[in-house]
């Protein structure tokens, strides 16, 4: 069933971020695509297939429910990898179905072990260090009891790789901290090898990581915002085009999310819009009424603020953000009618909202403003 608003997906700015990413990573390394946070808003099921139709064969994610959905829609040999949180019942599932996942805490070990004797199968297991977030993962002392119990209990575990998580790659501030961090896990992947350890492959990087330290690609790199079009942060993108001749960005948002006009009201000088006195009129207004509002992630803090794209014009928001609509300025913007498109982020004709500019708008990063939008809003893949 259509929504009030869609969020349409763009195959061919996908395909784009690919390639700019394969061009600018180090030429082993494999690619997992980062779809946590619903595939950072996109839609698990329809950036799944979509990415798998662009070459990618391994996938990311956060907790054991977010792989099932990925398990659902993708291909019998593509990859599942969980970062993050599983339950009892939900270490056998991944356990029988292939998916691996980190771990990062002695007292989850042995849920593993009793899950895969239950199985009959042993578990793919990601090992993750702790190298100086002070997040999740092992530390030297716990790596080696840890690696003494899978001794003990050899056909419980295969391990598939060894990695972490960098502490802030995308400022240049944290340069120190993330060397540290370099550093660290070389020095305890070696040690793993010389003790005659098969550590699977190496992984650390997530895109800033990637463009900002090269060395950090490895065997696989973890891609979440890039392949979405977006920059880690401004820094990374100034950082990479400090060092081109095109100033250009050459990412491509695959997101554009868009709504219809409801009704258009003519409102006289001197009345209010919308709820209470937040908003007066100071001269005739006409008015677009959209079906958008917080209850379909459009922020509150948008009120009187946030702007829209209408027949290829920029319309303000007046008034407050209601739960289910809100109001746009049209006086402006002739023979705008009932069911015409309203742009809530992308493109419209040579205009944009963009991700970055919305999220500054509603005090979010774009990280943030891309997850916050609701699940069971319809996405459609465009090309
Ligand atoms: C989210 C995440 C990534 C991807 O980060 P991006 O900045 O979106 O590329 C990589 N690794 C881990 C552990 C993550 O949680």
């Amino acid at each position: 069933m259509t929504t009030t608003s869609v969020i349409e997906l763009k195959r061919s700015a996908l395909a784009n971020n690919l390639d700019f990413i394969r061009n600018n990573i180090h030429h082993r390394s494999r690619i997992s695509s980062v779809v946590k946070g619903n595939a950072y808003g996109h839609g698990i099921k329809e950036f799944v297939s979509m990415a798998e139709s662009e070459g990618i064969d391994h996938f990311s994610v956060f907790s054991a429910d977010e792989a099932e959905r990925v398990f659902k829609c993708k291909k019998p040999e593509t990859d599942i990898m969980i970062m993050g949180w599983l339950e009892k019942d939900q270490v056998e599932w991944a356990i029988e179905n292939n998916v691996e996942f980190y771990v990062f805490d002695l007292n989850f070990v042995n849920e593993i072990i009793s899950s895969s004797k239950k199985v009959g199968k042993a578990a793919k297991v990601h090992i993750e260090l702790e190298t100086g977030m002070n997040r999740t993962g092992f530390k030297s002392r716990s790596l080696n009891q840890l690696l003494g119990i899978m001794k003990d209990n050899r056909g419980c575990f295969e391990i598939k790789g060894i990695c972490t998580h960098y502490a802030g790659a995308e400022s240049i501030a944290n340069y120190v901290r993330i060397q540290k961090q370099i550093r660290t896990y070389n020095r305890i992947y070696r040690n793993l090898v010389s003790r005659g350890i098969e550590a699977g492959i190496r992984h650390t990087a997530c895109s800033a990581a990637a463009m900002n330290y090269p060395g950090t690609c490895m065997d696989m790199v973890r891609i979440g915002i890039m392949q979405y079009g977006l920059w880690p942060s401004p820094e990374t993108f100034i950082q990479y085009a400090h060092k081109q001749a095109d100033k250009t960005d050459p990412l491509t948002r695959v997101l554009r999310w868009k709504s219809k006009i409801m009704t258009i009201k003519e409102v006289k000088e001197g009345e209010f819009i919308s709820y209470g006195t937040n908003y007066l009129a100071q001269e005739d207004k006409k008015t677009a009424i959209i079906p958008v509002g917080y209850s379909s992630g459009y922020s509150r803090i948008l009120s009187n603020q946030g702007r829209v794209l209408i027949n290829e014009t920029f319309a303000n928001v007046i008034g407050l953000v209601n739960m289910n609509m809100m109001i746009v300025d049209v006086s402006l913007i002739p023979s705008v009618k009932r069911g015409d498109e309203v742009v809530l982020i992308g493109k419209q004709g040579d205009l944009e909202i963009t991700v970055n500019s919305f999220s500054a708008m509603s005090d979010t990063m774009n990280y943030e403003l891309l997850v916050r939008l609701p699940q069971n809003i319809e996405r459609k893949i465009v090309n």
